[in-house]
């Protein structure tokens, strides 16, 4: 028999199936992971079957093939980017999830460790290479399967902290990696902003970073704030450079951002050291750091240690064990959200998580909440997913004493007591009475007067729930109808507060266009979907007279927020809301002048007389004169020498030939549609 197979046979069929199933398992949560920026499991649980795998693939070599999780770094670049062999391999790191890991590194290392080793706070962003050349910068890609990347130069210059040029820098080509991340304060909005959209959440400001990062639309990604720290330098011994200090203090001193918290540990006792110091100390930045990278300093021994296919010999990533602990459950309350979704929340024993108190995190909808088979009174597993959403695990059922209570979610809003339903499709229960919740409308002011809207200064939480509850504001209208007198009579208000907010009440009649649209909350119109729509339709009349169809048809909206869009302005309520509000001077303001595309905005066909002919293609011919009368023309059926403008269709007969006759310009639909989402005839 070959050797081969007789060990093969030696290796017992719980290990090899158990291999099997890992390598399956993890190639799969690494697609969703790397790819699709959507992992279903935590880092800690990925990272504990891929430490299985490993131990399996040492005992038994053989069941370890080229294509295992172990053997690789990351996943194929998406056909969606245009691909870029990387000039050296980007890899990943080796983990240290523990003290005895960290102890096995320093010992393989200790024969190389006589120039000491180099500590870096291991930020959880997304690996990239940068090109500079003479100084500019060129390209940059992902790290891909470590060997091909992704060219995302355009979106990574949306990156303000990114040097585009550096002056003082040497001439012909450098290479740079870092790290792109987004700090935890606008991943905490993206969330938020997503969350309201209905768009599934990111699990952690990584795949936060990396979704945004591989994204098509670079605007997409310049909304999304990210940021960038750099720690490595290709082929180094090029700039003249000797170790990993050398090369932080040469990337600080070209301009590139480097992180601070860096630190030269000359033994194993001072990384262990610096490990223990930031365990606490990382909370306090502005971004999360799962961990901290140790490398060797000298780089003459990086090349006599090597690397694997996977990570380099020289070099390790001490991750901290994401801090969980127990507290109770004290109650499950019900909030009821700006659009009517009843969401079980969490009340709990105030703990302190990843560097804050928390006293309460939300259970999302009626199935997780049957799924982690919660009970009031349970003692219960906490921590904070990504170092910053509190989450509940799960009940330590084991020590229930049978005076738990379970619950159940309520047949009717919390808050006005209508019949909570749940739709077709959606986890979530829903408050239908959209009209008066009060909940819903106190949300939908807060939301209204946020910072993303119409920025309202002085309206916070507090002030929006008495406003509501005393019956002072009965729609988002009324805001803009208050009175002194009233709001000075409001808990902690006086006269001067009231009239403070009076006027930042005023001030924000001046926001523009796009803001109001999104402070009116549309699902699925976050800020930059407001801002397309209000460059394309530049004032609510024309938005909401546009069909469908042209929604669609504007680049970056999409059928979803198109058909959103359509539904919003068909309901009679928002559309009193918009006159209520246009009346009191509310009208979303136009920009400057200067950088106005039409000549008379919104009714920019105002004295025409148009006559549409032919079969249109993407819109009735209604739907066309509807948008051609809502810009201010006039429309008839025949062609005349009062014709302004013809817009033919396909197979347009005689209309279009006398309009030719008659020397009336003629245009396409393409090119009405054109003129109706730019505001101007030409
Ligand atoms: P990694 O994130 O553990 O470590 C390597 C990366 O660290 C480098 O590519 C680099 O981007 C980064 N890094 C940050 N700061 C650095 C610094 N100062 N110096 C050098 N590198 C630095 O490895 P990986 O291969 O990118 O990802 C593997 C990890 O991703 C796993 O350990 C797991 O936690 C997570 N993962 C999770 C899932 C899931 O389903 N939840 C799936 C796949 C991977």
């Amino acid at each position: 028999m070959p050797r081969d197979e007789e060990r093969t046979l030696e290796i017992p069929q719980d290990a090899r199936r158990r291999a099997a199933f890992l390598q399956r398992e993890l190639a799969r949560h690494g697609r969703l992971y790397y790819v699709e920026d959507a992992p279903e499991i935590p880092d800690d649980e990925y990272d504990a079957l891929y430490r299985e795998l490993i131990e399996l693939e040492a005992a038994w070599p053989e069941l370890a093939s080229p294509e295992s999780p172990t053997k690789r770094v990351g996943a194929r670049a998406s056909e969606r980017f245009e691909k870029v062999p990387l000039s050296v391999p980007m890899l990943s790191l080796d983990n240290a999830l523990n003290e005895e890991d960290l102890d096995g590194f320093l010992n393989r290392t200790a024969p190389w460790a006589a120039g000491g080793y180099v500590c870096e706070l291991k930020i959880d962003g997304l690996a990239v290479s940068l090109t500079y050349e003479d100084g500019a910068f060129v390209r940059g890609t992902t790290r891909g399967d470590g060997r091909v990347g992704e060219d995302i130069t355009a979106n990574l210059r949306t990156i303000r902290t990114l040097p585009l040029t550096l002056s003082d820098f040497p001439r012909g080509r450098v290479e740079v990696r870092g790290e792109v991340l987004l700090e935890r304060k606008y991943f905490a909005v993206l969330n938020e902003e997503r969350e309201e959209r209905g768009e599934p959440l990111f699990a952690n400001p990584r795949n936060a970073a990396a979704g945004s990062l591989r994204q098509l639309d670079p605007a997409v990604t310049a909304g999304r704030r990210l940021s960038i720290y750099l720690y490595s330098v290709v082929a180094p011994e090029r700039l003249g450079l000797a170790s990993q200090r050398e090369i932080l203090e040469w990337l600080s001193r070209s301009g590139f951002p480097v992180q601070k918290a860096w630190q030269f540990c000359p033994c194993g006792d001072a990384v262990k050291e610096f490990i223990a110091a930031w365990e606490k100390g990382r909370f306090s930045l502005p971004y999360a750091t799962d961990g901290v990278v140790v490398k060797l300093d000298f780089l003459g021994t990086w090349s006599e240690m090597g690397s694997t296919s996977h990570a380099p010999r020289w070099a390790v990533a001490f991750k901290y064990p994401p801090e969980e602990k127990t507290t109770r459950l004290t109650d499950i309350l019900v909030s009821v959200g700006r659009t009517g979704s009843l969401t079980p929340v969490a009340a709990l024993e105030p703990v302190t998580l990843s560097g804050t108190v928390v006293r309460r995190a939300s259970l999302h909808n009626e199935d997780e909440l049957r799924r982690k088979d919660l009970r009031i009174g349970d003692l219960v597993r906490v921590r904070k997913a990504g170092e910053i959403i509190p989450e509940v695990l799960g009940a330590v059922a084991e020590v229930r004493n049978g005076t738990e209570r379970e619950f159940a979610m309520p047949e009717f809003c919390p808050s006005c007591g209508s019949p909570a339903v749940r739709l077709e499709g959606e986890a979530a229960l829903r408050c239908m009475n959209r009209a008066s919740c009060p909940a819903q409308l106190k949300e939908g002011i807060r939301h209204f007067a946020s910072r993303g809207g119409m920025d309202i200064r002085g309206l916070g939480e507090r002030l929006v729930e008495q406003l509501v509850d005393k019956g002072i504001i009965r729609t988002v209208s009324d805001l803009y109808r208050l009175q002194a007198d009233p709001v000075a009579g409001l808990d902690r208000m006086g006269q001067k507060s009231a009239e403070n907010l009076i006027n930042a009440v005023a001030v924000s009649k001046e926001r523009p266009f796009s803001r109001l649209l999104a402070a009116l909350g549309i699902r699925f119109v976050g800020a930059r979907g407001a801002e397309i729509l209000a460059e394309a339709f530049r004032d609510v009349q024309t938005l909401s007279n546009a069909p469908e169809e042209i929604l669609a048809s504007v680049e970056g909206i999409g059928p979803v927020m198109a058909a959103s869009i359509r539904s919003f302005f068909a309901r009679e309520q928002n559309r009193k809301l918009l006159e209520e509000l246009a009346e009191l001077g509310v009208r979303g303001a136009l920009p400057a002048a200067e950088e106005q595309p039409g000549e008379q905005g919104s009714r920019f066909l105002e004295g025409m007389r148009i006559v549409f002919t032919g079969e249109l293609e993407s819109l009735t011919r209604s739907e066309a004169e509807t948008l051609a009368k809502g810009a201010g023309a006039a429309c008839s059926s025949s062609v005349s020498g009062k014709t302004s403008l013809v817009v033919a269709g396909k197979e347009a007969g005689s209309k279009l030939a006398r309009a030719a006759a008659l020397g009336v310009r003629i245009v396409g639909e393409e090119e009405f549609l054109e003129m109706i989402r730019s505001g101007r005839t030409s």
